[in-house]
């Protein structure tokens, strides 16, 4: 393990993030990186437990006590092998994972005793930081190379979507020596990272490094296919051994309600594209432009979604009354973001009505408070949240601008799916594919 007193000797540090007043005036990242030093402290708080808590948490199964200790004996090289032996892309994780190996650390589960302490992870091993900073370090010492396979298969591959699931497949399966096609519908590689997440979250040139790693690997990239659309089902089967889908689940929850479709609603993934393609460069035109510079704006939604359309506003110059407003019973999740502009967040709010003024534009929101209660045995619904209005509590906000940022249902169904003859059954509860 770490050093056998290091959590009791040292206390939690993350790395400052820059300051609010520099960073929202640029697209930068707003994460730093903390000292050598300091980071191998943090390791060796690492309790090496019997049980890793950390490790279960971790849906890549990363073998986080080994890499922590590594860490703390200045083993960097090897750490960064334990932590790729289960992860090809620890410095995405490392900067936007949200962690659910430190709400799992024992140190927060069982030496936090402060339930507000324990949610905001006062105690725990800082473990994405950890993580972040090795996959860097290798980066830096150019540790990180790639890796041809040993022998070629003959077998050709088509990988459809190059999200981080499809090039983390595309990888593994070029390194086992196969001929790796990946096809991509739009015109950058990187799925969600590239056209959801925004650059002051995660940073495109980290992405741009790793896909010339995987270029030259000998994975061989379509950009700008839509399978399914442009290329047909026909071909994919005629031309390829075996066919991997990793297009993602970017079908969006819509929003019921009258006044949805009016001028101003937006989806937040027709915002948030756009506006990583401007920080990247790209012109967009002005019909298709969502302009927030000194507009009022409503936020529904309180996921990283939402997170990421506030931080963009705010960068963007909207009104800084920004409302944010989460229909079930949690108070938006607080991300930087939300410490730079402060907004009005509010949970158990269910939009009834969006308000259009006489040019069929957003004029306003009118919403409602709503009760969640578990439904008991012996009701229609058992074991079943269910809503009801709180009477008299009706109000309505001005706003210029309302993002949609509701969830999604799964995977878009645009032609490869059916013409591939998979069944999909998606709801909001349960996604269920057959193949
Ligand atoms: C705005 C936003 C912010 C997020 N922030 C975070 C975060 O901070 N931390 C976190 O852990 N997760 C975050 N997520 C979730 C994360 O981005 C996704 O879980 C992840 O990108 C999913 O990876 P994927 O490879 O499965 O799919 P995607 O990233 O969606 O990639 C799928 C790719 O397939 C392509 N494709 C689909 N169909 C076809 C077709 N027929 N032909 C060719 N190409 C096709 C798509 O264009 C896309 O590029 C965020 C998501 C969004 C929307
Ligand atoms: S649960 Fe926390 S303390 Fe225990 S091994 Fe994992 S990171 Fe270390």
């Amino acid at each position: 393990m770490g050093k056998d007193t290091g959590f009791l000797e040292f206390d939690k540090e993350s790395p400052p993030l820059r300051p609010v007043d520099e960073r929202v005036r640029d697209f930068q990242e707003y994460g730093t990186f903390l000292s050598e030093e300091n980071l191998q402290r943090q390791a060796s708080r690492c309790m090496d437990c019997g049980v890793p808590f950390c490790h279960m948490g971790c849906p890549l199964g990363n073998m986080i006590p080994d890499w922590n200790d590594l860490v703390y004996r200045g083993r960097w090289k090897e750490a960064l092998a334990a932590l790729h032996s289960t992860n090809n892309f620890p410095e995405f994780t490392g900067r936007i994972c949200p962690a659910p190996c430190e709400d799992t650390c024992v140190l927060n589960e069982h030496y936090t005793l402060d339930a507000a302490e324990k949610q905001q992870k006062v105690n725990v091993v800082t473990i994405e930081e950890i993580e972040k900073h090795i996959a860097e370090r290798g980066w830096a010492e150019g540790w990180i190379q790639p890796q041809l396979p040993e022998k070629l298969t003959g077998k050709r591959i088509a990988v459809v979507g190059s999200g981080p699931a499809g090039l983390a497949a595309a990888q593994q399966l070029r390194r086992a020596g196969h001929d790796v096609t990946v096809f991509e519908k739009d015109n950058r590689i990187g799925g969600l990272l590239v056209y959801g997440i925004p650059d002051f979250k995660l940073d495109k040139k980290v992405v741009t490094r790793r896909v010339e790693q995987l270029r030259a690997e000998g994975i061989k990239f379509q950009t700008g296919v839509h399978v399914g659309v442009d290329y047909s089902v026909k071909e994919l089967r005629n031309s390829f051994d075996a066919i991997l889908l990793a297009t993602g689940a970017q079908n969006a929850r819509k929003l019921m309600v009258e006044g949805s479709d009016l001028e101003g609603v937006h989806y937040a993934m027709h915002y948030l594209p756009q506006r990583n393609c401007e920080v990247a460069g790209d012109s967009i035109s002005e019909e298709q432009k969502i302009e927030s510079g000194n507009k009022k704006a409503v936020i529904l939604g309180g996921g990283f979604t939402a997170a990421d359309c506030l931080g963009n506003l705010n960068r963007q110059g909207a009104n800084p009354n920004i409302h944010q407003f989460e229909l079930v019973d949690m108070v938006p999740r607080p991300t930087p973001v939300h410490k730079e502009v402060n907004p009005d967040c509010r949970a158990n709010i269910l939009t009834e009505k969006i308000i259009s003024d006489d040019s069929g534009r957003v004029k306003a929101l009118q919403a409602v408070c709503v009760e969640w209660t578990w439904e008991a045995k012996g009701t229609s619904a058992p074991g079943r949240m269910t809503m009801q209005r709180v009477p008299g509590s009706e109000f309505s906000v001005s706003t210029d601008l309302v993002f949609l940022a509701l969830g999604f249902l799964g995977p878009e169904l645009d032609g490869l799916l059916e013409g591939l003859g998979v069944e999909v059954e998606c709801s909001c509860r349960r996604k269920t594919f057959y193949i």
